[in-house]
């Protein structure tokens, strides 16, 4: 079993959910006490997320690619940042790496062509639903994605810093998610998806929430680590 390096702590609650699914899978697939090897490099989230906000990627990146390189030697066979915001910068991550990172998007962009989907309503941080660096790679995997507009966008976005990544969860926070999501669908009714493109936003919303099918990322994520740590090659 190849050992799943973690960069967390964006937020924490999230890194919870990977820390459970990653062992709860292991478990599932190998029985008995089996437990997944995993060493977590967990970040202070509040100057990382200042600098985000302030613009200042290339400075949460130097942080980052230092979690990247202190995992590589201690012993990880790949790495999972554990954030899709954060895949902005990816390549400066482990520009000093030579194991693989698993590539959030990618797995949720393969997940989405597997099932059939071609035109995904995207949810996340503001940075991963106005940018491009996490669309494009959808878009590689010939996937359409529609996101929120400005104002929805902000809430989305204020709900995701000032709730779920202090593990705080309204019934009134889910209410606004599904609206947003019916009111999309409605506008345009070729949305087959919609993808849980922020690492909390599972802890609000569940399958059972909505008709249209939820990708999760966390678990999308954590199901290619788990591919990754049982199989015999890189
Ligand atoms: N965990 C979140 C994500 O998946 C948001 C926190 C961050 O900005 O990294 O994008």
């Amino acid at each position: 079993m190849k050992i799943i390096g973690l960069i967390g702590g964006m937020s924490w609650e999230s890194t919870l959910t990977y820390y459970k699914l990653l062992n709860e899978g292991i478990k599932k697939r190998l029985g008995g006490l089996h437990s997944a090897r995993i060493i977590l490099y967990s970040v202070d989230f509040a100057p990382i997320a200042q600098l985000q906000t302030e613009g200042k990627w290339d400075e949460a990146g130097e942080i980052l690619s230092h979690a990247a390189s202190s995992l590589e030697r201690a012993g990880a066979d790949m790495i999972l940042l554990c954030t899709n915001t954060m895949h902005k910068i990816a390549p400066q991550i482990i520009k000093n790496c030579t194991i693989p990172l698993l590539h959030i998007a990618e797995a949720t962009g393969t997940a989405l062509c597997h099932y059939g989907a071609t035109h995904a309503l995207l949810l996340g941080t503001k940075f991963t639903m106005q940018e491009h660096f996490y669309k494009d790679i959808l878009t590689m995997h010939h996937i359409k994605t529609c996101v929120p507009n400005q104002s929805d966008t902000d809430r989305i976005n204020t709900i995701i810093f000032n709730e779920l990544c202090l593990g705080i969860i309204k019934q009134d926070s889910k209410e606004i998610f599904l609206d947003i999501i019916h009111k999309l669908k409605k506008n345009n009714p070729t949305i087959d998806s919609v993808i849980l493109g922020c690492t909390e936003i599972g802890l609000l919303l569940k399958q059972n929430d909505s008709e249209l099918p939820f990708f999760d990322t966390t678990i999308l994520h954590v199901n290619e680590a788990l591919n990754n740590s049982l199989s015999a090659t890189n």
